[in-house]
């Protein structure tokens, strides 16, 4: 079984490595998958996929079977246009080559669960990445156990 750490680090080191998509023809800048290259460097993908058409077919119609980052490219610009929204588009780049770098401690997501039948319930915190889903339950844990409990505190549970 692997280990809840040993998954965490994987998370981690799979953040790690999204911080530069492939040939850095394409960057996370701020969370949205951004030209690195061109005429609209720096600019977001899905808005100039979206707003400037002369330069997506000039971009489709370059020959892109001389590389392949440029053919992923162009395949991003194709999602960005296909995309509902600049979320969907965003969603899809960081399933397709990682999530945005970022902390996972800054994008934590707490639910509670209860477990339990009508007798006996237990309620527990479930935290994961909002961004990576990298499940960070066990460090909130260990934050929780770790905190004294304040006398007001008693009868809490
Ligand atoms: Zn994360």
């Amino acid at each position: 079984m692997l280990d809840l750490a040993v998954l965490t680090l994987i998370a981690t080191l799979l953040c790690l490595q999204s911080t530069i998509l492939d040939a850095k023809l394409l960057v996370w800048e701020d969370g949205r998958p951004t030209i690195a290259f061109g005429p609209h460097y720096g600019k977001s993908m899905y808005e100039v996929a979206n707003n400037e058409l002369g330069y997506v077919n000039k971009m489709l119609a370059s020959s892109s079977g001389d590389s392949a980052h440029l053919a992923e490219f162009n395949i991003c610009l194709g999602l960005a246009i296909l995309a509902e929204d600049e979320d969907c588009f965003n969603a899809t780049i960081s399933k397709r080559y990682g999530p945005a770098p970022h902390e996972c401690d800054e994008h934590v997501e707490i639910s509670l669960e209860v477990d339990g039948c009508r007798d006996y319930q237990e309620a527990h915190f479930v935290a994961s990445c909002g961004i990576c889903a990298a499940d960070l339950s066990e460090s909130i844990q260990e934050w929780a156990d770790d905190r004294e409990p304040d006398s007001e505190d008693e009868g809490w549970y």
